[in-house]
């Protein structure tokens, strides 16, 4: 078998300040990558798939793999561009038995509502209906009924946080395989919950829920169950919660269980109404509690959802209130992070820092500050179910100012991992006050060591509180909008 895998991913937040143009793609190409090499960050399934046609001695053509960090749409030309060059590296390899895309599915560029629905029916085309091609995609993801009648299979992460990235990659292969074998024949469907919304699935009713789609999985028949979250911060009309089924040569059973899951999901709506906290509210009830640390998550300014990860409205409070013993990390700031660098290790200075991208930033904050600690190119390591990610967070530094450790980086992104902190020598698990800019992918590296966890809805640029995004495209007969929208 000649198996081709590629792949072009980003979540778009379509209320996002910025962009997404091509110098934000990090762009990995098949000669920039040796025989044996592994994949970082979101790259991990491309690994599952070389590792698994060696062991069955087929044949592995990487082609292209582009990732840019979550933010506004995707510029058009930027677009094309990646596309094309994903379907031409697949003509060149043709004839081939198998095309494997780990996608996102919400991506959104200029012209194109639906970057994933668009680039597997290019595929299907180009390929033609006996290649057998499947789909991975981030549980952020909106799915449609043309992206699964081009696919072959869809099979869609199950945890948030992502913990299960290359769990997925496997499950995927061994459907596709099978099914270019033809040991299967997977059919899909798709059952609407009209829900939009952000469910975390360390908690109930969440945690069973995902639970009962893995035992079902065992269920004669049945290959996959997937549920696509959505993700609430894009104004495009496919935005909503989808429950898919793949089942063996059964469109009935697929049907049937999408439905069974999906009208289970949405019995569970009010149970999932989000449960976060104003800031003054967050930090009251954090300054309450005795043990430590206390961890907060400024899930409004999460550059993992496109946000500018720059406010300052958290860091400002924290000041104000005279907090002293906490910790605060990533302030995007690469002008800041160039000025503490140069002023170097132990350097005193005053710093205008954040809330450069906009309003949804807030003002910047000029400190007096101390550079306590200066990482190139620092990593953070991300807890997976099969190890840990490195994930880059370009130029970073440490600043202290007021009893507050501050950590600044040059490479937007949230923080994954305690290793933000304890990179600089900063002990985590000892400071009163922690606040991560995350939604919820923070949660495998902090609960661990937090004595409690408070989610935050401040302002910024992705507030969990759906009813006030100001949607124009999206129809809003779901809840939380309508109590029931099915009656
Ligand atoms: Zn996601």
């Amino acid at each position: 078998m000649r198996v081709l895998a590629g792949g072009i991913e980003t979540e778009t937040n379509t209320f996002s300040p910025m962009p997404t143009g091509l110098a934000d793609f990090e762009v990995i190409r098949a000669a920039d990558l040796d025989e044996s090499e592994e994949m970082g960050g979101f790259g991990g399934p491309f690994n599952v798939f070389r590792r698994r046609c060696e062991e069955r001695g087929w044949e592995y053509i990487f082609s292209l793999y582009a990732f840019a960090q979550p933010a506004g749409t995707t510029v058009r030309a930027a677009y094309e561009s990646l596309r094309d060059e994903l379907l031409q590296a697949l003509e060149a390899a043709l004839p081939v038995d198998i095309v494997l895309l780990p996608l996102h599915g919400a991506m959104v560029a200029q012209g194109y509502d639906d970057c994933e629905t668009d680039i597997v029916g290019r595929v299907r085309q180009i390929v033609g209906p006996n290649v057998k091609i499947g789909v991975e995609l981030d549980l952020h993801c909106d799915v449609t009924a043309e992206l699964i009648d081009d696919a072959d299979a869809v099979v869609i992460f199950k945890e948030y946080p992502h913990t299960d990235i290359n769990e997925r990659a496997e499950e995927l292969f061994s459907i596709i395989a099978d099914a270019a074998e033809g040991k299967v024949k997977p059919t899909m469907a798709l059952y609407d919950p009209r829900m939009i919304g952000l469910f975390l699935t360390p908690y109930e009713p969440m945690r069973s829920f995902v639970d009962a789609m893995i035992a079902r999985e065992a269920a004669p028949g049945v290959l996959s169950l997937s549920l696509a979250h959505c993700f609430p911060w894009a104004d495009v009309p496919t935005c909503g919660a989808q429950m898919l089924a793949v089942t063996d040569d059964d469109p009935t059973l697929a049907a049937y269980l999408a439905q069974e899951f999906g009208q289970r999901f949405f019995a569970l709506r009010h149970a999932l109404d989000p449960k976060s906290l104003s800031l003054d509210e967050a930090l009251d009830k954090a300054l309450t509690i005795e043990a430590r640390p206390v961890v907060v998550a400024d899930q409004a300014d999460n550059a993992g959802g496109g946000a500018p990860s720059d406010s300052t409205f958290v860091l400002r409070a924290l000041l104000e209130r005279g907090v002293r013993e906490a910790a605060l990390g990533m302030i995007w700031d690469p002008i800041a992070v160039k000025v503490a660098m140069s002023a170097g290790e132990g350097a005193a200075l005053n710093l205008r820092l954040g809330g450069k991208m906009g309003p949804m930033s807030g003002d910047p904050l000029d400190l007096n500050v101390t550079v306590t600690g200066i990482i190139p190119d620092m990593r953070q390591y991300w807890t997976q179910s099969d190890g840990e990610l490195a994930i880059p967070c370009g130029d970073s530094v440490a600043l202290h100012c007021q009893g507050i450790d501050i950590i600044v980086n040059s490479d937007r992104g949230q923080v994954l991992s305690p290793t933000v902190f304890s990179n600089f020598g900063i002990d985590p698990a000892s400071k009163r006050l922690l606040v991560v800019k995350s939604t919820q992918h923070f949660y495998a590296g902090f609960a661990p060591i937090a004595a409690e966890i408070i989610y935050m809805a401040g302002p910024g640029a992705i507030p969990p509180r759906f009813t006030e995004i100001p949607y124009q495209r999206v129809d809003l007969r779901k809840y939380p909008w309508l109590d029931d929208p099915f009656g």
